[in-house]
């Protein structure tokens, strides 16, 4: 299994002068085999990584940045042109692949080799070959018995530097039981963030706030002459607000992923793709959408780090369907409660669209013949709204549960 693992790099003058400069380097052999490429046949990320050598005769900054970093350069270029033939195959309109200006590249990978965690006398530093070792925030620990694949160094919009370690655990998770006994549905919607068949409605996290403090400075920022002095620190100001907002969201998305991954054998949601978002107007169509997508994309691989079974099933109709008995019957949005004519079934809309989740996840993963009794069957629990801070304050929609940090 591969994860990443990221750290804030406290670089010293002297590094982030080489870093700065790796950087920019890493950038120009991006654009001199860009330019191969666009005047070359028939080359292949394979075939240019080997004229890095001899490109090393004539162009001598390139013998002060770590080979496996340059054969990484060569391999991003190649990677963004199978994405964007990718994207043109499945009917996209796209351009082709674009000269990186100073700024829009701000990353470098190191692969195998030329990097060592260290640890003396209680401080981390990471030694990357050619720059030298660097101070880090080791905030959480690596799991044990990992090895370090990649190292990418990379600086945010804000300034600031970081290191993703991606590592590889030896063994898969230990698998939670064939036939799972603690099985969970959940609905993400608008008005709530997510409801469970547990019973949590987990509300949605209040980012006012943040957006205001983002607004306030971008606002500053307009008002600055462009391109000055005072301009210039405005812009890392905007970038470290969007930072605030983004790293917020994440962290909820975070805690409420892992909690769902560990306490579940059986985690049943609907699949994103398929789910028509239209009941929302465009904008926060997008917005919820792109935040739904995070949240599932999550789950699935924090269950699959858990070992615990991932559903995702067909959405339709399973906001209309009685989870009781079956039968649909139409509801608009503001509809907030389940109600149904045939049985008189009665449940909040989501909660009653989440038990059609996991019946639906539960026949799919156990196959047709296990479908006899559906989970409604069994005493429904009482709904309790949870705020979303109180997932990010304790890591879960309870609260007597441990915190956890860990992600
Ligand atoms: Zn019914």
């Amino acid at each position: 299994m591969n994860y990443n693992y990221r750290y804030r790099l406290r670089p010293s003058d002297a590094h982030l002068e080489q870093l700065t400069w790796t950087v920019d380097t890493c950038r120009q052999v991006y654009n001199h085999f860009l330019h191969r490429l666009n005047r070359t046949d028939d080359t292949s990320a394979y075939s240019e990584q080997k004229l890095l050598p001899s490109l090393k005769k004539w162009w001598d900054d390139l013998k002060d940045v770590h080979s496996k970093v340059l054969q990484k350069v060569v391999q991003r270029l190649y990677d963004n042109l199978s994405t964007l033939r990718g994207r043109k195959e499945n009917g996209y309109r796209v351009g082709t692949l674009k000269w990186k200006a100073p700024g829009e590249y701000r990353s470098f990978t190191y692969s195998q080799s030329g990097f060592k965690l260290k640890n003396t006398s209680g401080r981390t530093r990471l030694w990357l070959s050619k720059i030298g070792e660097i101070p880090l925030t080791f905030h959480r620990d690596l799991p044990n018995d990992v090895e370090i694949k990649t190292v990418t160094v990379k600086q945010e919009p804000t300034g600031k530097w970081y290191a993703v370690l991606g590592v590889e655990t030896p063994d898969d998770p230990s698998e939670k039981p064939e036939n799972p006994e603690r099985c969970v549905g959940i609905d993400v919607g608008i008005l709530k963030y997510a409801h469970d068949t547990d019973g949590n409605a987990v509300e949605s996290l209040d980012l006012s706030d943040e957006r205001e403090r983002l607004e306030r400075a971008q606002r500053d920022l307009s008002r600055k002459e462009h391109g000055s002095a005072n301009w210039q620190k405005q812009r890392k100001v905007v970038a470290e607000r969007h930072a605030e907002l983004k790293n917020k969201r994440r962290d909820f998305l975070h805690k409420l992923s892992n909690y769902y991954a560990r306490e579940y054998d059986l985690v049943t949601v609907e699949d994103l793709d398929a789910k028509g978002l239209v009941e929302l107007p465009g904008n926060s169509r997008n917005r919820a959408g792109a935040a739904w997508g995070t949240f599932l994309r999550m789950l699935e691989y924090k269950c699959e780090r858990e070992g615990t079974h991932f559903v995702a099933v067909d959405p339709a109709g399973t906001t209309k369907e009685c989870a009781s008995c079956g039968v649909s019957t139409d509801k608009p949005l503001w509809v907030r409660e389940h109600s149904c004519p045939a049985c008189g079934f009665k449940a909040d809309r989501d909660a009653n669209a989440a038990w059609n989740i996991l019946s639906r996840g539960i026949k799919k993963r156990l196959g047709a013949g296990h479908s006899e009794s559906t989970p409604v069957e069994t005493a429904l629990p009482v709904d309790t709204p949870v705020s979303a801070k109180r997932v990010v304050e304790t890591g879960s929609p309870h609260l007597k549960r441990e915190p956890s940090g860990e992600r």
